[in-house]
């Protein structure tokens, strides 16, 4: 299970995923999806997918056509739709692939609905209405003309109205109730079908925000959904690192590149190999935190391209070949985002393509 070097190993309780989806399900009135997109943040599209499928999962979101076409024969009948909507060229391989685009302006519409009247069948598609996030979907003026030119939807079989929530994690945000107001009008204005509105965090804002089917990511991979309460999720990422060298540093020494830490007294410095490079944030510099048995490990001085260094001057228990958790249950992903500077989702995605990675409960 070990790395063939002395790199890092990244664990990813597939048990914990399955748990939170289950969780996500007993909370939310209507079905509820996963979504998977570049490349199931970070943990792995395929085996994240598969596990899930096996829960029951019946519904999956990428962002790209290319990771949905991937993700396909791992999901028999399940829907796996691309969430960034139609390119232009693209129709023909959707439809091959049996994979439904989110639908997010007249134009998508229309290259869809030519390619199902083609094809002498109504293709299922997404409608993705925007209520306010002003990034993807279709505008208020193009609702009203989808309304008043139902025929521009002929090709089309739509399988749900979407709409995505920009500010869910603020429960306070007065833009959250705008968004379903809005929701609620465009679809009174479209035909009738299953909506789709909650992300994570929106499955947590209460019985205005349910929907036929929620779409949650962050929360599946233990990102809480909820910041500034406690997390309802399980953790699903141990990332842990080997201690490389340890070296004793005179006081006023510096550490790494720059000298950006200097020793305040004679310390030992751990020296691990995991770096930006693996994408462990560079901003972390002087400002992560790890742990060794459960006791804090201030990381100190710059983050390097492939190795940290951190101060262990308390613990001697650390020797080269001992292992620093840089994520797990004790260092939650929301907190290393805290101290990067960044969320979860950043950390998470990062997470880079040299470490050994296990999956529990494949
Ligand atoms: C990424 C994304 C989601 C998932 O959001 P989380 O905050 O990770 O739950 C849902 N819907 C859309 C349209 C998205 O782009």
């Amino acid at each position: 299970m070990q790395a063939l070097s002395a790199g890092a190993v990244l664990e990813v309780d597939l048990a914990a995923v399955a748990a939170n989806w289950r969780m996500l399900v007993a909370r939310h009135a209507g079905a509820v999806g996963a979504v998977v997109k570049a490349d199931g943040y970070g943990l792995g599209a395929k085996p994240v997918a598969r596990r899930l499928y096996r829960e029951g999962c019946r519904h999956f979101f990428t962002a790209h056509l290319a990771e949905a076409v991937a993700l396909r024969g791992e999901a028999p009948g399940a829907m796996v739709a691309a969430l960034n909507g139609l390119w232009p060229g693209d129709a023909g391989a959707y439809a091959e692939h049996d994979v439904p685009p989110v639908l997010g302006s007249l134009g998508e519409v229309e290259a869809w609905s030519a390619e199902g009247l083609r094809r002498g069948r109504r293709l299922e598609a997404l409608l993705h209405v925007d209520t306010g996030m002003n990034r993807l979907g279709l505008s208020p003026g193009e609702v009203e003309r989808l309304a008043e030119e139902p025929e521009r939807l002929d090709g089309v079989a739509v399988r749900y109205v979407m709409t995505h929530l920009a500010s869910a994690e603020e429960p306070g945000a007065p833009i959250n109730a705008l968004q379903a107001r809005r929701f609620a009008a465009a679809c009174a204005r479209l035909p009738t079908a299953p909506r789709s509105l909650a992300n994570s965090s929106g499955i947590f804002l209460g019985a205005d925000f349910a929907s036929e089917l929620a779409r949650p990511g962050a929360a599946l991979y233990g990102i809480n959904p909820t910041p500034g309460r406690a997390n309802p999720m399980r953790p699903c990422v141990r990332l842990r690192a080997p201690v490389l060298q340890v070296r004793e540093v005179g006081a006023g020494e510096g550490v790494g590149y720059n000298g950006a830490w200097v020793a305040p007294r004679d310390s030992r410095i751990a020296t691990v190999s995991v770096g930006y490079a693996d994408g462990f944030l560079r901003s972390l510099s002087n400002a992560g935190e790890a742990r060794f048995d459960g006791a804090p490990v201030p990381l100190v001085g710059r983050v390097s391209m492939d190795l940290s260094t951190y101060d262990v001057t308390e613990l001697p228990g650390v020797a080269p070949g001992a292992w620093l958790e840089l994520i797990g249950p004790d260092v939650p992903v929301d907190a290393v985002a805290e101290r990067a500077g960044t969320n979860g989702y950043e950390v998470l995605t990062s997470l880079g393509r040299r470490y050994a990675r296990v999956y529990l409960d494949a």
